[in-house]
């Protein structure tokens, strides 16, 4: 008798290994799990974040710093606060859910929608602003 190792939400056409749509749920359940923490808890008001090691040791802001500030201020309905947290993670953020949710369908229902990413450069590309945005920031006049 052969071992059953995928789930079928449609009959015969998932392949998908059964762990890898647990591993989707818990990712699913931990993202839900922590806009909720960041929605209820307020990371410029509440110690329980970690803090930015890169800001602790250098007094600069890192291309990251302000992003849970930024998801609290979107989970309650403020753009324009959230954009002025951190502007690179909002702009990235739809990026970011239709990542997510391409990997979602994927996983469930086996269809693969087309990609954000297509070519080397994009992830070069994304790496200079990045960095780009990390120095930025921290000129004077330019605090974002
Ligand atoms: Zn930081």
């Amino acid at each position: 008798m052969p071992i059953q190792c995928s789930v079928d939400l449609v009959p015969g056409l998932s392949t998908t290994p059964v762990w890898r749509k647990w591993l989707l749920t818990a990712t699913i359940a931990a993202a839900a799990a922590g806009a909720a923490v960041l929605y209820i808890f307020d990371p410029a008001r509440c110690a329980i974040y970690p803090v930015c090691p890169w800001h602790s040791l250098t007094g600069w802001d890192c291309p990251g710093c302000g992003t849970l500030r930024a998801i609290h201020q979107l989970t309650h309905g403020n753009l324009a606060a959230a954009w002025r947290l951190n502007p690179l993670a909002m702009a990235l953020l739809p990026a970011g859910c239709w990542l997510a949710l391409r990997e979602l369908v994927w996983q469930a229902a086996g269809k693969k929608w087309p990609g954000l990413v297509t070519r080397p450069v994009f992830g070069w590309a994304l790496a200079v602003i990045t960095v780009v945005f990390g120095i930025v920031r921290n000129l004077p006049g330019f605090r974002i």
